[in-house]
């Protein structure tokens, strides 16, 4: 298949590009685009073969759902069997946001969607460019990340089109995402609302709104298999680069020394090394390849650079990728998260 691409201005949008992406995901065909967070992979919700189609295209198992975009409050009520009111207090202080809610399904949302799961996850993306689309459609559009399986999620159209070009009708580029990690997916379906996955929205913002206690997955915290996390997706090494990953963790100082050591090391095995450092660190590196993911004391640039880093060093061919840890104020359990996945929980603490 002949992968179309168009780059649309998110303040200008060509009306009669997006109408045309809108009847592509009508007739069930795939098209990716961008929101807040990372680059979705949609196709409507609403019908069992768009789900399978999206499966295909990502190599993803069939058992792990799939979040569908809404581009109205309203919309829940098309998927959810009661919207419970927690939903309201939360779209009302986070949508369009970040955020994933999990909700009983009405039966009218497929199992293929839903990954066979009773419960259905529902998002309202901040990018006009995601909205259009959906409003376009005419349907809902159900979007997991525009990547194939198992690599970094894409936070950039040309990250899409070196998974997915030739296996999708179309690609929108709207430019580099905002966020760069995927939404907070919180649960609704029990009396105490659970995080299943960490994002931009953190618990603590979470709690604030419901005025009440919010947990955290114990699943997602395990760095073991034997808690099994409830959200399907978050029990697959997602996000890993083809190297081996290890993280390095303690003072700037030591953290520093370790690495090189460690570094040296490899070089004497003859094996090609990438590092993970900030804007600070990154002259302290004698590494093949020294990757900044940003300043330390601006998480959102952290945030923003992981995935492409990570994709930086598939490109390059590195053997072994040596990160540091970036447990930020707000948003480093979020990042965290994401990075011990890539590195499948190989951390040295010194
Ligand atoms: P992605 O869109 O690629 O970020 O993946 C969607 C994430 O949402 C995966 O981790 C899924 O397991 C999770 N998810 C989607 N629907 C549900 C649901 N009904 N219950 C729990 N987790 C879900
Ligand atoms: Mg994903």
């Amino acid at each position: 298949m002949k992968t179309k691409y168009y780059k649309i201005d998110v303040e200008n949008m060509n009306m009669s590009q997006m109408k045309e992406a809108g009847e592509l995901i009508a007739a069930g065909e795939l098209v990716a685009f961008p929101t807040e967070t990372v680059y979705g992979l949609g196709g409507d919700a609403l019908h069992p073969e768009a789900a399978k189609k999206i499966y295909e295209a990502k190599g993803r198992p069939s058992d792990n759902p799939l979040i569908i975009h809404i581009a109205d409050v309203s919309d829940l009520e098309r998927v959810a069997k009661e919207v419970p009111p927690e939903a309201y207090k939360l779209a009302d202080a986070f949508w369009p946001g970040p955020l994933t809610m999990v909700v009983w399904k009405k039966d009218e949302v497929p199992y293929a969607t839903t990954g066979g799961l009773n419960t259905v996850a529902v998002r309202m993306p901040k990018h006009s460019i995601a909205l259009e689309l959906i409003r376009q459609s005419g349907t809902l559009i159900a979007a997991p990340s525009a990547n194939t399986s198992g690599r970094p999620s894409p936070t950039e159209a040309s990250h899409v089109l070196e998974d997915l070009d030739g296996r999708i009708a179309m690609v929108l580029d709207g430019g580099a995402v905002g966020i760069g990690i995927e939404s907070t997916i919180i649960d609704l379906t029990e009396a105490t609302p659970m995080v299943l996955r960490p994002g931009y929205i953190t618990p603590q913002m979470l709690s604030d709104v419901l005025e009440k206690e919010v947990i955290i997955d114990p699943g997602i915290i395990a760095a073991d298999d034997t808690t099994k996390p409830k959200a399907p997706g978050m029990k697959y090494k997602h996000y890993a680069p083809k190297a081996d990953m290890i993280i390095v963790d303690g003072e700037e100082c030591a953290v520093i020394e370790k690495i090189n050591t460690l570094t040296e090391e490899a070089h004497k095995n003859g094996k090609k090394v990438a590092v993970i450092a900030t804007e600070k660190t990154k002259t302290a590196y004698a590494a093949d390849v020294v990757l900044s993911i940003g300043a330390r004391d601006d998480e959102d640039s952290i945030a923003k650079h992981m995935y492409k880093i990570l994709r930086e060093c598939d490109e390059l061919d590195v053997e072994l990728i040596y990160s540091e840890s970036y447990k930020t104020p707000r948003i480093g359990q979020a990042i965290m998260n994401r990075l011990l996945k890539a590195a499948a929980h190989q951390v040295i603490n010194l």
